[in-house]
């Protein structure tokens, strides 16, 4: 069984998982133990849930999101932001003014 240490605003626990197989980073295949959490807006309201390791997952305050998917975000009032590089350019890019 595999353990990981997690922590949820104020909360700390561990998670822990029994010989599933363990997802992988959608861009260079390493155990991913992330997901990303950028909001997309389509049928409902989801994340993009790309897998990401470590690596690849970039962190961003919650303040970087475009003002319609800050909205969205705050409800699940998330611990950190992860993105994935697709749409870390794509934040990048709107912070340039280059819509
Ligand atoms: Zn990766
Ligand atoms: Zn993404």
């Amino acid at each position: 069984m595999v353990c990981r240490p997690f922590k949820i605003g104020n909360a700390h626990g561990f998670v822990c998982s029994r010989g599933e197989r363990a997802p992988r980073c959608s861009q260079c295949g390493k155990p991913a133990e992330k997901l990303c959490d950028f909001p997309i807006i389509g049928k409902g309201v989801k994340t993009c849930d790309k897998k990401l390791c470590d690596a690849c997952a970039t962190e961003i305050e919650a303040e970087r999101l475009p003002i319609q998917f800050l909205a969205f975000t705050e409800k699940k009032e998330p611990d950190t932001i992860d993105v994935c590089p697709a749409h870390l350019r794509f934040i990048e890019k709107k912070e340039k003014g280059d819509q």
